[in-house]
């Protein structure tokens, strides 16, 4: 699978919101991924960035992926300037597996912004 968009994993959540089966509140489009607002927000604004392809988490990510995966923090970065926080700061942050908090296996973004974030985190 060397394409930007392939097929839909069944079960898979974020999938089911690439193709519009389950809605999101959409905050960006592009042609490799999208992005929409946290269920449970974090901070005052807190996307998550997923690219339309299945990819299970960062272990999976192949080399041809990587434009995609390039794709996601240039998406961060017009979200956080159309959100206004560009130049305040934010944190982008990617979960790899349980021992990370990684609940969700289509890899995401989250960008966190709004307000001011510790380090290190939990
Ligand atoms: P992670 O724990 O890093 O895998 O992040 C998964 C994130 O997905 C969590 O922050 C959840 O709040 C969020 N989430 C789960 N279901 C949905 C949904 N249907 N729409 C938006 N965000 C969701
Ligand atoms: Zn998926």
């Amino acid at each position: 699978m060397s394409d930007a968009i392939s097929e839909a994993i069944p079960n898979c959540l974020f999938c089911k919101i690439v193709v519009g089966e389950i809605p999101a509140d959409i905050v960006y489009e592009s042609d490799t991924a999208i992005a929409f607002r946290d269920i449970y927000p974090q901070a005052p604004t807190h996307v998550l960035i997923i690219p339309r392809k299945h990819i299970a988490t960062i272990n999976d990510i192949e080399v041809y992926d990587n434009a995609v995966v390039g794709s996601l923090y240039s998406a961060a970065r017009d979200i956080a300037t159309a959100e206004g926080f560009a130049d305040d700061g934010y944190r982008v942050v990617m979960n790899c597996n349980e021992a990370a908090g990684q609940t969700v296996f289509h890899i995401h973004l989250h960008l966190l912004g709004g307000r001011a974030l510790g380090w290190p985190p939990g």
